[in-house]
């Protein structure tokens, strides 16, 4: 039995780097850039008017109100054919280059036309206001992006201001999945005595494509070894094997042997935790082996904290796991296990600091349950309960984001 902290690195050490490839910008959402990004530009490219109004020099304006003459106009996409001299201005639209001689502009509320060739500046305005100096933002060659960024919309837009109409990113993890079990019936059937409908399969498909894989859904296997053994075997092309159930300590819990009959290493199969204590690790060949609880919480937890961080750091992703947060307890909760234990949670603000309310769950089966958290409370092994007001660690879930924030 080894320690979730050893688990976890053993995992980690396993994960391979995968090749970089070339997507087009629309396909590079959610993906691992692969290379620093550098940008082709300056930003702004050139000095540009921040602001609808009047170019001007902001000496001219010191005691305004002062008449100006206007002496034409830009616009934004053109290129002034004008300079703006003393006691001059030129009317500008946001977006548009400011001409030469002009060092700041007014926006257009505090002007006042006088006829078409005269403007009144209502205000004085600083040099340098409402323009966009050039090359503010970003330099030419400067790095925008950094290796190890997933793709976000706001990384989308540097991308596209950045000229890059395609970007690096890590190739996707090929992921296969086999679920197990002789009760799994499928997802449109009607379970008939004794039996349940595959959830695993499913939720585990679902977890490892936001993870970035290109999942290859291999069925469900019966819990007899031969039938097992011929439904992994075209598992092993890829980059992780992800098995559901049939791992733990029952007479037909039989993944184990046909894993180590078609010729994996494990490197555990048994880890300190709660819920999830019989997953199993270990490869076959290239392919990184992942052995799930079935147990529908212990599967999605199971897969959160060590499948997901694995297929990140295949794609070379900077940041692996999920951010972990103190929150106050506002409810206590028993951990009798003597192992880590994960407990399914709402995590809200309050007044400013992050509180938690452990989510009232059936146990490991109750997927139910596990579907109204957003978060993990992280009870250590040593510490046999929590009381409520006490401080506890918590993992956000991929939802957190998405809660509604309403009161615990
Ligand atoms: P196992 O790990 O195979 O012993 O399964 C543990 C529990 O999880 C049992 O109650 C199974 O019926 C349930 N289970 C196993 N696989 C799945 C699945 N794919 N979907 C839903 N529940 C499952
Ligand atoms: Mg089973």
């Amino acid at each position: 039995m080894v320690s979730f902290e050893e688990a976890l690195a053993i995992v980690l050490a396993e994960a391979p780097a995968l090749p970089g490839e070339e997507v087009a910008l629309e396909d590079a959402l959610s993906r691992v850039l692969a290379e620093d990004v550098l940008s082709d530009t300056d930003l702004p490219p050139f000095d540009r008017a921040a602001m609808d109004g009047y170019a001007l020099r902001a000496d001219d304006v010191a005691g305004a109100p002062v008449a100006l003459d206007v002496i034409g106009e830009v616009r934004a996409g053109q290129w002034p054919d004008l300079a703006v001299g003393p006691g001059q201005a030129a009317r500008i639209m946001t977006g548009a280059p400011v001409p030469p001689g002009a060092d700041a502009v007014q926006q257009v509320e505090r002007t006042q036309p006088l006829d078409e060739f005269r403007v009144t500046i209502l205000a004085p305005v600083a040099p340098g206001a409402n323009v966009a100096p050039r090359a503010s933002e970003v330099r030419k060659g400067d790095v925008v992006l950094a290796r190890g960024r997933v793709v976000d919309p706001a990384a989308i837009a540097v991308l596209a201001a950045a000229g890059k109409a395609r970007a690096r990113v890590s190739r996707r993890p090929v992921v296969a999945i086999l679920v197990t079990g002789d009760e799994i019936v499928d997802v449109a059937a009607v379970p008939g005595p004794g039996q349940i409908r595959n959830s695993n399969g499913p939720s585990v498909a679902a977890q490892a494509r936001l993870a970035g894989a290109d999942v290859r859904l291999l069925g469900v296997a019966p819990d007899r070894q031969e039938a097992l053994e011929a439904a992994l075997r075209p598992g092993l092309a890829a980059d992780a094997l992800v098995v559901s159930g049939g791992v733990s300590a029952g007479d037909y819990d039989l993944v184990e042997p046909a894993l180590l009959d078609l010729g994996a290493r494990f490197l555990f199969t048994k880890v300190a935790i709660k819920p999830g204590a019989p997953l199993v690790f270990g490869r076959l060949g290239e392919t990184l082996v992942f052995g799930l609880p079935g147990n529908p919480v212990s599967a999605q937890v199971t897969f959160d904290l060590f499948v997901r961080p694995a297929l990140l750091k295949m794609q070379g992703a900077r940041v692996l796991e999920r951010p972990r947060v103190s929150v106050e307890l506002r409810e206590g909760v028993k951990n009798r296990s003597g192992r880590k234990s994960h407990l399914p949670a709402r995590v809200a603000f309050d007044a400013g600091r992050l509180v938690a309310r452990p989510v009232r769950s059936m146990g490991s089966g109750d997927l139910a349950a596990h579907a109204r958290a957003n978060a993990l409370v992280v009870i250590e092994a040593d510490r046999p309960q929590a009381r409520a007001g006490e401080t506890a660690e918590a993992v956000l879930l991929g939802n957190f984001l998405e809660d509604d924030g309403a009161p615990l």
